[in-house]
């Protein structure tokens, strides 16, 4: 079932240009209603259930029945994100919860810096990668000839 908001709890992340449910979800569904302050998914038969608006939420508003698989019907499943991990808590419809955490990181938080040490003068134009200083030419490997050596051609049996 796709994600839906509770509007008690959601408050239009205080007004800013983007949600960050507007900021996360990769098929553009959620959207502000700017009069409301409240989020809400504009096609939620589009929605393919990714969590990432649900996770993201600062104010826990969004909700998605979680898959049958782990959480038959009745259920919930609500993430917790920290920096480096996602608390699941699983409740069941007969009342059990289960809690499980899962790391979400190897690094810390912020110290991926993939722009600080750029190498060369690579730009969008060019065929190099940003951090290359020069183009490896695979080429010269492919068309180097084949060639067996004098000790392979010897048959054994
Ligand atoms: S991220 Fe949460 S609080 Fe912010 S607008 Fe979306 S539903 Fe509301
Ligand atoms: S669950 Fe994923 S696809 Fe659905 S609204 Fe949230 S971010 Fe978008």
């Amino acid at each position: 079932m796709p994600t839906f908001v509770d509007p008690s709890k959601c408050d239009g992340c205080k007004g800013g240009e983007k949600t960050a449910c507007m900021y996360i979800c990769p098929n553009d569904l959620m959207v502000l209603d700017d009069k409301e302050m409240r989020a809400y998914n504009q096609e939620p038969d589009a929605c393919w259930e990714c969590y990432s608006c649900v996770k993201i939420c600062p104010q826990g508003a969004i909700t998605a029945r979680p898959y049958a698989d782990f959480a038959p019907m009745g259920g919930t499943c609500i993430p917790m994100r920290s920096a480096d991990s996602v608390m699941w808590t699983v409740k069941f419809r007969n009342g059990s919860v289960k809690r499980f955490k899962f790391p979400i990181r190897t690094t810390p938080e912020g110290s991926i810096k993939p722009f600080d040490d750029p190498k060369g003068d690579a730009t969008l134009e060019d065929s190099k990668l940003y951090t290359e200083t020069a183009l490896v030419e695979p080429q010269t490997v492919l068309g180097k000839k084949f060639e067996v050596s004098e000790a392979d051609k010897t048959l054994t049996c």
